[in-house]
C-alpha cells in the first residue's frame, strides 16, 4: 500500500469512525499504523477523551478504474470479533479444530 492510500484510509477513518466507548471523532495523533499489506492496513485508534483503544482493519479495493473503500460493515464486523476475541491465538485454532 503506497502513501496516498493510507492518507486516504487516514481521511476515511477521520470521518466514519467513532470511538466505540465515549463517540467521538479520532484526530490524526490518535491513529496509528500497525501493519500494512498491499490492499489493507491495520490502524490502531487510541481515543484521547476516554483512553479507548480500538484496532481497525481497512482496504481498499480495486475494481476496473476506480478505487473503493470497504464498507462500514466491515469495520464492524471487525470491531465485533475484537470485542469478543480475547487475544488468545492458541485458544482460537485449538477450538476451530473441535
Ligand atoms: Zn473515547
Amino acid at each position: 500500500m503506497n502513501y496516498e492510500d493510507l492518507k486516504e484510509l487516514v481521511r476515511y477513518l477521520k470521518k466514519v469512525t467513532k470511538c466505540s466507548e465515549c463517540n467521538s471523532h479520532f484526530v490524526n495523533d490518535d491513529i496509528s499504523v500497525l501493519a500494512t499489506i498491499p490492499l489493507e492496513a491495520i490502524f490502531q485508534l487510541n481515543c484521547q477523551k476516554c483512553s479507548n483503544t480500538m484496532l481497525v482493519n481497512i482496504g481498499i479495493k480495486h475494481e476496473r478504474d476506480h478505487r473503493a473503500i470497504v464498507t462500514e460493515q466491515d469495520v464492524k464486523e471487525m470491531h465485533n470479533f475484537l470485542d469478543n476475541f480475547n487475544g488468545d491465538f492458541k485458544g482460537l485454532f485449538n477450538h476451530s479444530k473441535k
